[in-house]
């Protein structure tokens, strides 16, 4: 976390709040200060609450079913509409649409260059290791934020033991 960053855009943002100007890049700036430890909180957390759910299932070791099992989550509890981009053994690519995350936020005029929706890569991995028995790990490749694609873009990486 850069708390001098951090501090100048708090200061801006009271400047800009008095003189009635919009402060939505101050706060894409502040998030940016408060750095990757947020990132690796929201995955942590996302993590947890993927790895404790009740799925019914373990040790799947075909894709096809394990995808499936995943859509009926994704829908169950409200995640996004999982549109699978590819797959085989060891990856799994798909788009989230409506991810929770940032389905409400605008698409910042400052460009990003990281995503919002860690939270997401988190869930899905620790469901992914609830389901399979294994150690795996899960990016978003793109997000919807960044306003290259209509949506999110994840990967989880299942590695082969
Ligand atoms: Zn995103």
């Amino acid at each position: 976390m850069n708390r001098i960053l951090l501090e100048q855009m708090l200061h801006k943002m009271r400047s800009f709040l008095i003189k009635g100007k919009n402060i939505g890049d101050l706060k894409i700036g502040a998030l940016y200060a408060l750095g990757n430890q947020l990132d690796a909180v929201y995955y942590f957390v996302g993590h947890e609450l993927g790895s404790t759910i009740e799925t019914g299932r373990d040790h799947i070791v075909d894709t096809s079913i394990l995808i499936e099992t995943l859509k009926n989550f994704s829908k169950k509890y409200h995640i996004g509409n999982m549109i699978i981009d590819e797959y085989n053994d060891e990856h799994i690519t798909f788009d989230l649409e409506d991810c929770p995350t940032c389905k409400e936020i605008e698409v910042p005029s400052t460009e990003i260059s990281q995503g919002f929706c860690s939270f997401e890569a988190g869930l899905f991995a620790g469901l992914v290791e609830k389901l399979t028995g294994k150690h795996c790990f899960a990016q978003e490749l793109e997000c919807k934020l960044q306003n290259k694609s209509p949506n999110c873009k994840f990967m989880i990486v299942i590695p082969k033991d």
